[in-house]
């Protein structure tokens, strides 16, 4: 039975990382999350309090080091050896990651090393290019979304158990203006590939998907 790349591609909240993740450590993949790789530029980048600068940011993009050590529970993820797991997701990393995302150099940098992570197979892969760009030739490609209104109600619920106040309009106005941006980009926009398995996730549970995701997987690793 061959390894295979699975690209899953999808907008924000959809699922992808949560999904891609359960059905990595069943089937012993390696899951690389994308979005984070993004998130670790844009949190360096904010940690020099410059003005945004496309050229600067792209440096930092082609110099710094991003590692991710996958445990148990949580994929961890470093830059230049400091932990940023918990920094990546703040709300000030996601209010900037669309339009660091955008810059073509950065996309570049980080292009070529999810090739490189992914070459030998075995891997899933989530994002926003993974099957249109970074794997054009994946053996499976999957198409993950949900209606707004269930991203916003999943990361609201999400949130509040971790204690934190959230604001469920609000939720759904970063998420809708994170789509915008992240779909009508110049390079490489969220698309779905003509070849991508479409799967609306709106009414269905996290085991759900993660199963059917699974026997596709086994379906294309014969
Ligand atoms: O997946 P996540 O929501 O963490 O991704 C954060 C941001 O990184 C996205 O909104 C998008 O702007 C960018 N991204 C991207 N291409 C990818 C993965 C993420 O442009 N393959």
């Amino acid at each position: 039975m061959k390894k295979i790349v699975v690209a899953i591609d999808g907008p924000a909240g959809a699922g992808k990382s949560t999904i891609a993740k359960m059905v990595a450590e069943k089937i012993g993949y390696a899951y690389i999350d994308t979005g984070a790789m993004y998130r670790s530029v844009a949190w360096k980048f904010l940690q020099t309090g410059k003005e945004f600068d496309e050229d600067y940011i792209s440096m930092l993009a082609n110099t710094m080091v991003i590692m991710f050590k996958p445990e148990a529970s949580v994929n961890r993820v470093f830059v230049d050896d400091h932990e940023v797991t918990e920094a990546i997701r703040s709300a000030e990393v996601t209010a900037l990651v669309s339009k660091v995302a955008a810059i073509g150099a950065v996309r570049e940098a980080m292009v070529d090393q999810q090739r490189r992570m992914g070459e030998s197979g075995g891997v899933l892969m989530d994002g926003r290019d993974i099957g249109t760009v970074v794997f054009p030739n994946a053996q499976l490609k999957v198409f993950l979304t949900a209606t707004v209104d269930e991203r916003a109600m999943r990361r609201y619920k999400e949130l509040i158990a971790k204690g934190q106040q959230v604001d469920l309009e609000q939720l759904k106005k970063d998420i809708a203006s994170r789509d915008k941006q992240d779909s009508e980009r110049a390079i490489s926009p969220l698309r779905q590939a003509e070849d991508a398995v479409y799967l609306d996730t709106s009414d269905m549970s996290i085991n759900q998907v993660a199963d059917y995701i699974e026997g596709l997987v086994k379906e294309r690793e014969q």
